[in-house]
């Protein structure tokens, strides 16, 4: 079959998200930003946490935040990725600790938090980045996990684009997009060389579905056999996708 002029514009697309961006992971978060430049690739999405762990308050990193600045300006979207990205101050209750099971240790802040304060956590992190000249395009849940309330929160103020671990979504106009995120986990060694393993698979399936979405973890650059097989993804997949924004992909 002749492949016409007009097969570029159908091209398969990719989106990739850099999560748990703050200073904390700063030098972690530099090697993933080269890997990323090595393809040219400058619009990703980059999941920004306004203070990790209480610790690391994003105001009081002006090189860090400068350095997003100029990212947001090269074409990354931001998200607000949580506040503390930590679920200290609240307490799982049976049901909620089996409800995540398996997914995250100590990350479940926004899954755990009552609506009130889940609310009060959100617009102290929307007023931060609006004060730091951040345009946040959405919201994403630390985990990938939303307590009850949480998306018409998100709809009250206005951030539309989320994801969960199965799909984007834009809440305003409902559209959603099938994607299940091809992450790495760093937290095991068996379940680095699994997850290895799932996205060597993954580069080889994934050349049917028209989005595919990869999630990098800042520690993901630091466990060899992680760190080249997301190098092997990213070279696969760029090759043969086009690589978009959120905003695109839920046009
Ligand atoms: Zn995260």
């Amino acid at each position: 079959m002749m492949l016409g002029k007009r097969e570029t514009g159908n091209r398969k697309r990719l989106v990739l998200a850099v999560h748990d961006v703050t200073p904390a992971h700063a030098s972690k978060l530099a090697q993933v930003y080269s890997l990323l430049a090595e393809r040219g690739l400058t619009r990703y999405a980059l999941l920004v946490v306004p203070d990790w762990h209480g610790e690391w308050p994003l105001e009081q990193h002006a090189g860090f935040v400068d350095d997003l600045l100029q990212r947001q300006a090269a074409g990354a979207e931001i998200f607000l990725h949580g506040y503390r990205h930590h679920e200290a101050g609240f307490r799982r209750t049976w049901m909620q600790h089996l409800g995540v099971a398996g997914r995250t240790a100590a990350s479940a802040e926004f899954y755990l938090a009552p609506p009130d304060q889940a609310a009060r956590r959100l617009d102290r992190g929307l007023a931060l980045f609006a004060a730091l000249g951040l345009q946040p395009v959405g919201f994403i849940p630390p985990a990938w996990l939303y307590g009850p309330g949480l998306a018409d929160l998100l709809r009250q103020r206005n951030v539309g684009l989320t994801e969960g671990f199965w799909a984007i979504a834009n809440l305003a106009t409902h559209r959603q997009v099938f994607a299940p995120a091809l992450s790495w986990s760093t937290a095991r060694p068996w379940r680095s060389h699994l997850t290895a393993g799932i996205a060597a698979v993954r580069r080889v399936l994934e050349t049917a579905p028209d989005l595919v979405r990869v999630a990098i973890h800042p520690p993901d650059v630091h466990v060899p056999v992680v760190a080249r097989s997301l190098r092997e993804t990213r070279g696969r997949l760029v090759t043969m996708r086009q690589v978009v924004t959120y905003r695109d992909a839920l046009r």
